[in-house]
């Protein structure tokens, strides 16, 4: 699966909780942050996803993450 692939299946499984990009890259092991950064800009601009700077519903920090809509 595509690293794109794997970033929208992660984020799908989260069910509407916000996720940062150095979640992200936590997660699905990426060897570097611009990775996710490339595809939850991307993202950011569907309908079915909202990008914002929130609290990051996995580490909490303030910054821009990425959700799907409920
Ligand atoms: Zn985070």
């Amino acid at each position: 699966m595509t690293i794109a692939g794997q970033i929208e299946r992660l984020i799908e499984s989260l069910g509407g909780a916000s996720i940062c990009d150095d979640c992200i890259t936590d997660r699905l092991n990426l060897s570097v942050r611009s990775q996710a950064n490339v595809v939850t800009r991307e993202l950011g601009h569907r309908e079915e996803y909202d990008r914002a700077k929130v609290s990051c519903g996995q580490c909490g920090a303030l910054k821009t993450a990425i959700q799907i809509k409920a």
